[in-house]
């Protein structure tokens, strides 16, 4: 096969992936992009606002409304007006930035790490820094979907003093807000990064290397714990092991592998 000719396939497999993801969010149009020039052959732009359809409608696969969740949802605005300037736990003091979480808020997966670190504090978002590059590596490398087709949180909010880990007052003090921005999405699969948000959300003391590759339940959500992005940058070699974990997730999610 010529270069050329894979590089077509790859582009057209990179895109049904996408397409896919996109139909598991139950989105069943394209978003035209606002202000990006039309090609030579391409139709007129329609209004910003407009959508193509995709394909024959397919049937929308998001996790149905349980009687757990039913009735008018929280918004993820509103989670995060209620943390507002918060001071709840000691964290406050040292942090520049609160890290709330990003991404889509319909997003049918959603990775939950341990907290921010330096970049995270810096900018204000979530998984941006070493770390941040390898899980965006995960999303749209592996996954061949977009960073923001997908949900990034962490257990707590601001940055822990030189990394370390939360301590239980201050996972205490945010965890809810964790458990009501999932609530607020109701994603179809949680991925738990290390053993902080796995012990956390799963309320269990086993460890990460135990429990990892292995479905988990939250409030009916299927979970799947991995390894940290920061501990395969101190140990590649693992890496293996979470590619075998995202690839249940794929599955999952229908989503195929390439
Ligand atoms: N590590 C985390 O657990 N979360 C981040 O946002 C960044 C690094």
């Amino acid at each position: 096969m010529t270069d050329i000719r894979k590089e077509f396939l790859d582009i057209v497999a990179d895109i049904r992936t996408h397409l896919e993801y996109r139909r598991a969010l139950g989105l069943r149009s394209v978003e035209t992009i606002p202000g990006k020039p039309a090609s030579r052959s391409a139709r007129p732009q329609p209004a910003p606002d407009a959508t193509t359809p995709l394909t024959a409608a397919p049937e929308v696969s998001r996790r149905p409304t349980t009687a757990a969740s039913a009735g008018p949802q929280e918004t993820l605005e509103a989670v995060r007006a209620d943390i507002g300037d918060c001071m709840r736990c000691k964290l406050h003091k040292g942090r520049k930035n609160i890290v709330f979480g990003e991404g889509i808020p319909g997003a049918v997966l959603v990775f939950v790490g341990e907290g921010p670190g330096f970049e995270e504090d810096q900018q204000g978002r979530p998984f941006v820094g070493a770390a941040g590059q390898l899980l965006t590596d995960i999303i749209v490398k592996g996954m061949k979907l977009a960073r923001e087709d997908v949900y990034i949180c962490n257990i707590v909010k601001c940055r822990p003093p030189d990394n370390r880990n939360p301590e239980p007052d201050e996972v205490e003090a945010c965890i809810g807000f964790v458990k009501r921005q999932i609530a607020a999405i109701n994603p179809r699969v949680i991925v738990t990064l290390g053993n902080v948000p796995t012990q956390n959300l799963l309320m269990t003391k086993q460890g990460i290397t135990k429990l990892r590759g292995v479905w988990q339940e939250y409030q009916g959500i299927p979970v799947i714990p991995t390894f940290h992005p920061s501990y395969l940058l101190r140990s590649p070699g693992e890496k293996k092991k979470v590619w075998e974990d995202i690839k249940l997730v794929m599955e999952k999610l229908g989503l195929k592998l390439s």
